[in-house]
């Protein structure tokens, strides 16, 4: 009598729970309200978070962290040439072409 009482009441097991989402004619529990709204929430936030950090420029660069400099960059798969009059000192690195870093050329001037 107890153990069929306590299976009845198992109701709240996640097993029943998921169990009960895929039967057409059980009726909608508060718990699955709870759930679903929480899951769509979890969603929703996550997705505006994501909206406006892909929505937001990056801010503009400070002019204190930059310095004139004058260099040539040769990029060695098609060849491109770049001259650099200003460059970051936060961002050390050469710049980047056909997804490969380009290699610095000297020139007399
Ligand atoms: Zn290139």
């Amino acid at each position: 009598m107890g153990g069929a009482a306590a299976g009845d009441g198992g109701g709240q097991l996640p097993a029943k729970v998921l169990a009960s989402l895929f039967s057409h004619n059980a009726p909608v529990t508060v718990t699955q309200i709870i759930v679903a709204l929480a899951i769509f929430l979890v969603i929703w936030r996550t997705s505006v978070f994501f909206l406006r950090m892909l929505a937001t420029p990056p801010p503009e660069p400070d002019p204190e962290d930059t310095a004139d400099v004058l260099q040539h960059f040769r990029c060695s798969t098609c060849g491109t040439e770049v001259t650099m009059t200003v460059a970051s000192n936060t961002e050390i690195g050469a710049p980047r072409h056909c997804r490969e870093e380009m290699t610095l050329v000297w020139r007399p001037e």
